[in-house]
């Protein structure tokens, strides 16, 4: 077998690697597993094209300096910030990574953009009178062109979604946001067909302008965007990197490269729809951008809403142990307080008792899709044991005791209740159909939408106050007393 045929064979492995390790993150019990298959993949596409790729005059490639260099560092610096990472601030280093990828898309469209054209004889093509799209290769400088554009949207994006995640960048939004952004991308259109027809000596500056709007765009479509529609943005701009890794492939006739990015950039738009549903906003808001803008500015005080009760350690444990069905809420405030261990023992003592537990998990509680339920894995708790927010709300008006762990935004009546709140249309999880409702948190200040809860203040809620890993340790030393 020739260096070319073992050349195609790997990227054919590395394809189907990504194909089966992306089905294989589809359950927690083979996520990890998938994770390695599709790395292995990766690895071996990445070696084979470094030491057998040739181009049509046979010549391998000889910037292995370069090459090597890239490998370490990025190699060294993702080991190091994965490894030391908290589960906490996932959310921020993904959006990071993200980032990262749509930077060599950029990258990648700058580099070939200028090879394009150094490779152009102007005077000829000056006399000729011709334009600069006439004597390209078909498609090529429209490839560069787009895959440019998506990927520094995404890379400005992420960068700006990174900071708003860990709380370095507040949310900003200006009256016609809207219509700024839609004439950003209106102009950056406009300029990608003028570049078709431009003369040589215009082309490097109308490219340059592309870039340094399109980079504004991805920072003016993130920045407003707050209270609780993160998700749906993070999800969003994972899209838009895979599909600018997908030029790329174009772009290199990679096939590797090309199914990476349409399966990062389907899974990435697929995740989009559900959380778009699950957040109940259209996607139009999304791609518009300042949609939830005005779901910000939480004091973190708490406005006066009247009287909430609270409950003791002992009757927790009484209540929960008597209970017939439990169903346990967790949220953000579990995975900060790191009781997911704690709880799951609550959980089998509980099940010791004859109770049934179950976990309601809502599609967004956390800080990144899936955060819960990776979470709870973690713990092992069974996989059975959680349920999807509409089952979990099918369930509530036959359950005794909702306890909730860190939970806040997820579990907000105002998304039912009231027009005005920045949530309203977001379903939630409608814990007051039970018939005990338990709130475990450490003060009355408000989830990540910086809003008010009035659940706290409802007759049927009662609240447990304490730091989660804290109060669920103690509340499993008080049931084995009960
Ligand atoms: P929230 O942020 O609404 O609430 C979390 C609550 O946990 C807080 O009110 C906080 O209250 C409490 N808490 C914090 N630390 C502790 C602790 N150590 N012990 C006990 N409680 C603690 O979280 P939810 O999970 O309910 O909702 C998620 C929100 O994040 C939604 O608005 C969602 O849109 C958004 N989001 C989700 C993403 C995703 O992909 N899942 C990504 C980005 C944003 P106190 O300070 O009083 O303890």
């Amino acid at each position: 077998m020739n260096m070319q045929a073992i050349l195609a064979l790997s990227y054919l492995i590395g394809s189907i690697t990504f194909i089966v390790g992306l089905k294989m993150l589809s359950h927690p019990d083979s996520a990890r597993r998938g994770n390695l298959v599709a790395a292995a993949g990766m690895a071996a596409a990445i070696l084979a094209t470094i030491f057998l790729y040739q181009d049509e005059m046979g010549n391998p490639l000889n910037n292995y300096g370069w090459i090597f260099a890239g490998l370490i560092v990025g190699t060294v610096v993702g080991t190091l910030s994965a490894k030391k990472v908290q589960m906490t601030a996932m959310p921020e280093m993904v959006s990071m990574f993200n980032g990262m990828g749509g930077a060599c898309a950029m990258l990648i469209s700058i580099i070939e953009f200028h090879h394009l054209t150094s490779d152009f004889t102007w005077e000829l093509y000056e006399e000729s009178g011709y334009t600069f799209f006439s004597s390209l290769p078909g498609g090529m400088l429209a490839t560069i062109l787009i895959g440019m554009v998506i990927g520094s949207v995404s890379f400005a994006g992420s960068v700006i979604a990174w900071g708003k995640l860990n709380g370095k960048i507040k949310d900003r939004s200006f009256n016609g946001q809207h219509i700024v952004n839609l004439g950003l991308l209106a102009i950056v259109a406009g300029l990608i067909l003028l570049i078709l027809v431009a003369r040589p000596g215009q082309t490097i500056t109308y490219f340059y302008l592309i870039l340094a709007l399109s980079l504004v765009y991805g920072v003016l479509f993130v920045l407003p965007i707050g209270g609780a529609d993160m998700p749906v943005v993070i999800s969003l701009l994972n899209s838009f990197t895979g599909v600018a890794a997908a030029f790329g492939g174009f772009l290199y006739n990679n096939p590797v490269m090309l199914t990476g990015g349409i399966l990062v950039g389907s899974a990435g738009t697929i995740l989009t729809i559900l959380m778009c549903k699950a957040m109940n906003r259209s996607l139009k808001n999304v791609l518009i951008g300042s949609f939830g803008a005005q779901a910000t500015g939480g004091s973190g005080e708490a406005k006066d809403q009247g009287h909430y009760k609270e409950i003791s350690l002992n009757d927790t444990a009484v209540l929960m142990a008597y209970a017939q069905k439990v169903m346990i809420i967790p949220g953000y405030g579990l995975a900060v307080a790191q009781a997911q261990h704690a709880c799951h023992e609550l959980e089998k003592l509980l099940n010791e008792k004859g109770v049934e537990v179950y976990y309601g998990i809502h599609p967004v509680a956390g800080r990144m899709p899936g955060h819960m339920n990776v979470l709870l894995a973690e713990a092992d708790v069974p996989y059975e044991k959680l349920m999807e927010m509409e089952d979990a709300n099918e369930q509530m008006s036959t359950t005794s005791v909702v306890m909730i762990i860190g939970a806040n935004d997820v579990v907000n009546p105002a998304a039912k209740e009231d027009p005005s709140s920045p949530i309203y249309g977001m379903p939630i999880l409608e814990v007051e159909r039970a018939e005990h409702v338990i709130v475990n948190k450490r003060s009355m200040k408000p989830g990540y939408a910086g809003i008010e809860n009035d659940l706290f203040f409802k007759p049927k809620t009662s609240m447990l106050f304490g730091d989660a890993k804290k109060v669920l340790q103690d509340l499993v030393s008080e049931l084995k007393q009960v």
